[in-house]
């Protein structure tokens, strides 16, 4: 048996598998690049060759068009792939659409790189599958114990409330592009909200993708070319850059909202002008991470990025050896 940290090496460029000469989520442009989702942090333009699940690669294709890489091979889930010395597949990570974690066989040895991933219920994507393993290389960005992201649908319900509340404004929310909108509105319609849903230009590719996919999203229209009046007692999705801006203003007394994991920190809702912080994230809180690293059951975590000190010291009071990879260019979804 070869120790995985004999064959997997976090370099500057990311986390790099020697023996199958490719690396995972490259934070610069490589020859050989398996991307666990779509997300800018994750899956950067100008690798020689992807692979990555169908949707992923779609999702890669709408943002960055030819830097998407200069060939693509897709990998279904649980596709058993022989790329050099070892065998690679994919299950899903509960995130986004078609995000994934990278299983590794290599020597006897398997791990499991997580990429980012929740396990709240999402209908906009492929719940998070727990694959036992060696080494479990997970995120840890909500790994603090302040960290508790309520059910979502809680969170539905006072955005609703507020809307019933002040039917004469507009609620805009910001929301991530890529995975936040389309699980806000699948939220929205299992809420019975069947009215259309506006959004800013920028989120709208990203919704065609998932449609594509057979995510039903309802009727969505575009906020810019609405009118005014049409818009009061509506919900307008919008990019967190937009919420506070001249965007936003033109909006029928918006009342500004935000759905974000960040939202549990009072400050931060405050400092971006956030009247209703929704705690809605589409990462594992506290719990999750640590419920996750107990089902995976691996004897050794390795931590991405986040908060990996708090981690690291609650997984050693279990007996699991954890490692801080440090690696750099990941945080926020999308700067
Ligand atoms: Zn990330
Ligand atoms: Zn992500």
């Amino acid at each position: 048996m070869a120790h995985p940290d004999t064959w997997l090496t976090p370099l500057q460029a990311g986390l790099f598998c020697e023996p199958g000469g490719f690396f995972i989520d490259p934070v610069r442009a490589v020859e050989r690049a398996v991307i666990t989702h779509a997300h800018s942090d994750h899956a950067r333009p100008g690798h020689a060759a992807v692979l990555a699940t169908p949707p992923t690669l779609a999702l890669m294709r709408a943002r960055m068009g030819d830097g998407a890489g200069a060939t693509q091979q897709a990998l279904a889930w649980g596709e058993r792939l022989r790329i050099g010395e070892v065998t690679l597949w994919l299950e899903p990570a509960g995130h986004v659409l078609g995000s994934a974690q990278v299983a590794i066989e290599y020597r006897a040895s398997r791990v499991v790189v997580s990429g980012d991933y929740k396990r709240q219920p999402d209908a906009s994507c492929d719940p998070f599958v727990p694959i036992p393993c060696d080494v479990f290389v997970t995120e840890a960005t909500f790994a603090l114990p302040v960290f508790r992201h309520p059910p979502a649908p809680g969170e539905i319900a006072k955005l609703l409330d507020s809307i019933r509340l002040f039917p004469e404004r507009t609620h805009v929310v910001g929301c991530y592009s890529l995975g936040k909108t389309q699980r806000l509105i699948t939220l929205l319609r299992q809420a019975g909200w069947d009215a259309p849903i506006y959004l800013h230009g920028a989120l709208t590719p990203m919704c065609a993708v998932y449609e594509s996919f057979g995510v039903a999203l309802g009727a969505l229209r575009p906020a810019t070319v609405a009118a005014k009046q049409d818009l009061l007692g509506s919900i307008v999705l919008a990019p967190p850059s937009a919420i506070a801006d001249r965007w936003a203003r033109r909006l029928a007394e918006p009342v500004v909202c935000m759905a974000s994991g960040w939202m549990r920190v009072r400050q931060r809702a405050k400092q971006s002008g956030v009247e209703l912080p929704l705690v809605i994230s589409d990462h594992a809180d506290w719990d999750e991470l640590n419920r996750t690293i107990d089902e995976v059951a691996a004897p050794e975590v390795w931590v991405t990025h986040g908060s990996e000190a708090a981690l690291i010291h609650e997984v050693a009071k279990r007996g699991v050896r954890g490692r801080a990879l440090r690696l750099i260019g990941y945080g926020e979804d999308e700067a």
